[in-house]
């Protein structure tokens, strides 16, 4: 595995690596790897493919202090997970790599929407550094994970804008056994962690209500009582939007997700989970639900 840290030496070595004729799949991540950061690696796991991955604590996505210092910075121990899953190039930038990323950027509705709400900056942030990456690798895919779904179409929708050439893979979210999302800040919970499984139930609970043909809109603020009254400090929101634009429903259609974002002791955790409706959807894509 090539360990690189210089942009010059990246980009040099990324154009030599490109001779092979092999495609270059580029997979962003802030470290402390877990399993659902192995997924995103391993389904890239293709033989024609340079797996280069990135590791970034982004000041630039912080927008507290706090949470940037107290992010979780494990780089021995991915270097290892890193090379034991055959990764090609480890890409560990410099912090002045922000430096020179200054541009305004438009994410509109989209980097407006939910956690854009109370997280001012964060998605342009991430927006910045990843056009930075995409500039200097110039991937043919980039590789990103369904457990950061707004993140997800705000890197999509700059591809789209710019007209870059790369293509965007994406992957479910991983969970463990008690259906928690892996995140790299489930750690900081402690024991406290018992209080995150509240989230996946809620999901699932709201899922199974939609395909049961029973749910309305309002009842979110049941849950949303629900996880505050268990124990939870805040549910920063609970909401079911257009899985495609973040657009608000009010009907429940096809192609719809449930997001979720909260905080157990100042930390913040975020979910989602994609409406998979047994229900029939009609061809303006509008869910009959009462199909009796
Ligand atoms: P992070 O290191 O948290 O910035 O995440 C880097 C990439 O890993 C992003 O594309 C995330 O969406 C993805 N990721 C993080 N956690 C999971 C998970 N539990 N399952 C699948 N992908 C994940």
């Amino acid at each position: 595995m090539l360990l690189i840290s210089d942009e010059k030496t990246l980009s040099r070595e990324i154009d030599s690596l490109r001779k092979s004729g092999k495609l270059i799949n580029f997979i962003p991540t802030m470290g402390n790897l877990h399993l659902g950061h192995s997924s995103l690696f391993k389904k890239s796991d293709n033989t024609d493919e340079i797996r280069v991955v990135s590791i970034f604590v982004n000041p630039l996505q912080f927008n507290d202090d706090k949470d940037f210092n107290n992010y979780p910075r494990t780089i021995e121990s991915d270097k290892k997970k890193l090379l034991a899953e055959g990764v090609d190039v480890l890409f560990l930038p410099d912090a002045q790599i922000i430096k020179v990323v200054k541009f305004a950027l438009r994410l509109g509705h989209i980097g407006r929407k939910l956690c854009g709400i109370d997280r001012s900056g964060h998605f342009e942030g991430v927006a910045k550094i990843i056009l930075k990456f995409l500039d200097l690798i110039k991937p043919d895919f980039i590789t990103l994970g369904e457990k950061d779904y707004q993140q997800l179409l705000v890197i999509k929708k700059i591809i789209k804008d710019l007209k870059i050439k790369t293509k965007v893979k994406s992957c479910p979210t991983v969970r463990d056994k008690d259906g928690i999302a892996l995140s790299s800040r489930n750690k900081l919970l402690g024991k406290k962690i018992f209080l995150a499984r509240y989230i996946p139930t809620v999901l699932k609970q709201i899922t199974l209500e939609i395909n049961e043909g029973s749910f309305e809109l309002q009842r979110l603020n049941y849950f949303r009582d629900y996880l505050e009254k268990s124990g939870i400090d805040r549910v920063h929101y609970l909401e079911i939007l257009n899985e495609n634009n973040l657009f608000s429903i009010s009907k429940l259609p096809c192609m719809s997700r449930v997001f979720i974002a909260i905080s157990i002791e100042g930390v913040r955790l975020i979910d989602n989970m994609r409406i998979e409706s047994k229900l029939a959807c009609s061809s303006n894509g509008i869910l009959n639900v009462s199909p009796k």
